[in-house]
């Protein structure tokens, strides 16, 4: 064995120790950062008017809050469906699959905190994402990891999945149920007028919509991309944050197999970015082969530049028979869903790593415009979550601010 080869072992053992004695989990630091109470919990006296933009899960949160204390309020919601990054698909398989966000990247008491429930004991049945089985492939070769590579990755960051239901299910049941009717679909934002004491929003048809106060919940990349005009412009350091925000373009796909012949999952290398397929049937109880496939970044680019979805297929089912012999074409059954998050024109991306970005800028996104139009959404989660309870957590966090400052 050579000098480099034992250095490479020491490394891995430092950092596989320092794992397990959890100086390195980014679960356990992200569960303490949870707040021990959110708006939920508190009540409000507000009398004013309030118009909720985007019916996500951090704008149906918000409403949440309005509707609990009987706030006089309106969601204002682009497209013809509620949820935003949050799908599920019930025709594929004999199981609900999200289309949108699937894992619970945090600690499963994450989901108490969400709906408001005191104490330790979660009501859903959840599935460890702990895998045993996982590769990589850097389009030449492909390499089975070994078992501390997958112990690490669980000890390191203990994710989970919904056992029998979906996150789209989670929010549905637990957040949105109670606000649906003062959701008015179809009513793209194009203007924000905040010049007046009443705040004026106009929708793409151009009705006009007037309120004491606005919470913003649309995903960075519609604000990136400058579809929302405010009256009077935002300054340049708000701009300047939202530029540097990185928000990937990207795309999942669903695909259903009569044989598995893939393991839990394979990590391919990327320069910029994630790539990578993966057993969405893991720990589900069911018949059916699912295979998922997540990409986000600068390999994007290269699907994109094809010319429909079923290319797309065609290159990924080429990529797969590369690795596995021919397998994927010889037990695909032709169903797939492809969801093209990147270029969905009110998302126009896929997912923020708010840890990973600078902190002054975080709190210039979280700064509300004169105390009369605020912000949620997950990348002005204030509370280090990622994805869906950093979305949710924000729109309790943002209301909260929006009903009490003077
Ligand atoms: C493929 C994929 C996989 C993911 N995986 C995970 C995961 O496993 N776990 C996890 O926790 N998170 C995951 N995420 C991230 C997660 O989905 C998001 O963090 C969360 O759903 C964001 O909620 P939100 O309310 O902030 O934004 P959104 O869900 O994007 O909601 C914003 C809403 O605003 C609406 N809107 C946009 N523009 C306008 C306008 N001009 N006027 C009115 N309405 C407008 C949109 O239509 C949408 O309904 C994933 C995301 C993607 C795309």
């Amino acid at each position: 064995m050579n000098r480099i080869k034992i250095l490479n072992k020491f490394y891995l053992l430092v950092i596989t120790v320092l794992s397990f004695t959890s100086c390195l989990k980014w679960a356990a630091r992200a569960e303490k950062k949870l707040p021990d109470e959110t708006a939920l919990h508190r009540t409000y006296e507000y009398s004013g008017k309030v118009i909720v933009i985007g019916a996500g899960a951090s704008g149906l949160a918000a409403a949440k809050v309005l509707e609990k204390n009987n706030i006089d309020y309106t969601i204002l919601e682009a497209t013809n469906r509620y949820g935003g990054r949050l799908k599920k698909d019930t025709t594929l398989a004999d199981f609900p699959i999200d289309i949108g966000a699937e894992w619970l990247h945090s600690a499963p008491i994450t989901l108490n905190k969400l709906k408001g429930k005191y104490g330790d004991e979660i009501d859903e049945e959840l599935i460890p994402y702990h895998l045993d089985c996982t590769a990589i492939w850097n389009g030449t070769e492909y390499k089975v990891n070994p078992s501390w590579h997958n112990n690490f990755s669980y000890n390191f960051m203990p994710e989970s999945k919904f056992k029998n239901t979906t996150w789209y299910d989670f929010v549905n049941e637990n957040i949105a149920k109670t606000v649906l009717q003062n959701i008015q679909y179809n009513s793209p934002v194009v203007s924000i007028d905040y010049t007046n004491n009443q705040v004026s929003v106009e929708t793409l048809n151009g009705s006009n919509f007037e309120a004491d106060r606005v919470l913003v919940t649309v995903p960075i990349g519609v604000l990136k991309s400058e579809k929302i005009s405010f009256i009077p412009e935002i300054n340049q350091e708000r701009k300047d944050a939202i530029k540097e925000v990185t928000f990937h373009p990207g795309f999942k796909v669903v695909m259903k197999f009569s044989d598995k012949f893939y393991p839990d999952a394979i990590e391919c290398e990327v320069n910029n970015g994630e790539k990578g397929y993966y057993d969405i049937a893991f720990g589900k109880e069911t018949q059916d082969n699912i295979l998922g496939f997540l990409c986000a970044g600068d390999e994007t680019q290269k699907y994109y530049n094809l010319s429909s979805n079923d290319e797309i297929m065609d290159s990924l089912l080429y990529e797969l028979d590369q690795i596995f012999d021919g397998k994927a074409s010889s037990s695909y059954s032709g169903e797939y869903i492809l969801e093209n998050w990147g270029q969905y024109e009110f998302t126009l991306g896929t997912w923020t790593q708010a840890f990973q970005e600078k902190k002054s800028n975080l709190k210039i996104l979280n700064e509300s415009l004169d105390n009369k139009v605020y912000f949620a959404g997950e990348i002005n989660d204030p509370y280090k979550q990622m994805g869906v309870p950093g979305a949710i957590l924000s729109g309790y966090y943002s209301t909260d601010k929006l009903l009490t400052d003077q």
